[in-house]
């Protein structure tokens, strides 16, 4: 039995395109019993990642749990990381493009491009102010979920058509690299 009963919003849900609130209750019963939820969704349907406006929560939170699957093969092991209240500091005038999907896109990836290093700042479950700075993949993931808080998706940053793949497609074109 799951404690939750998310639906995850899909594209031309008007909830994806509004601008996020602060959590302004971060220690709250609330904010705790959210979070737990929605670590334990992100888990069971491997998720590289979840923001909270994704199940209808407009507030300015997501998880990153980056860890090798199938539908990721290279993702890096991480430390599943609550991120609250984030901003983006710094970023690195280098950008990258690679692939990205999403679970409010179902089906599709895309080439997107994104700073190669950012230096961010947000505060964790436990209220602590945390000041770090990503790179790669990881750096990438946090791009992902922070433009969620703002109403972003991935596809508005594609900057070609060429670069949209259906996932069989591109599960076939990764296994033949
Ligand atoms: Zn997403």
């Amino acid at each position: 039995m799951n404690d939750y009963d998310f639906q995850v919003l899909q594209l031309g849900d008007p909830n994806l395109r509004i601008i996020s609130l602060p959590v302004t209750d971060i220690s709250s019963e609330r904010t705790h019993s959210f979070i737990t939820a929605l670590f334990r969704f992100v888990t069971d349907v491997h998720g590289m990642g979840i923001a909270a406006p994704q199940v209808g929560t407009a507030e300015r939170l997501f998880i990153m749990s980056s860890k090798p699957n199938a539908r990721y093969p290279y993702a890096p092991e991480m430390e599943p990381t609550v991120v609250i209240n984030p901003e983006i500091l710094w970023q690195s005038s280098d950008i990258e493009k690679d692939w990205e999907g999403c679970l409010s896109i179902p089906g599709i990836r895309a080439l997107v491009p994104r700073h190669n290093i950012i230096k961010v700042a947000y505060t964790s479950l436990s209220g602590h102010q945390i000041t770090t700075e990503y790179s790669g993949f990881i750096s990438r993931l946090f791009q992902h979920e922070f433009d969620h808080l703002d109403g972003v998706v991935f596809l508005d940053r594609v900057e070609s058509a060429d670069d949209i793949m259906m996932e069989n497609q591109w599960v076939k074109m990764i296994s033949q690299l």
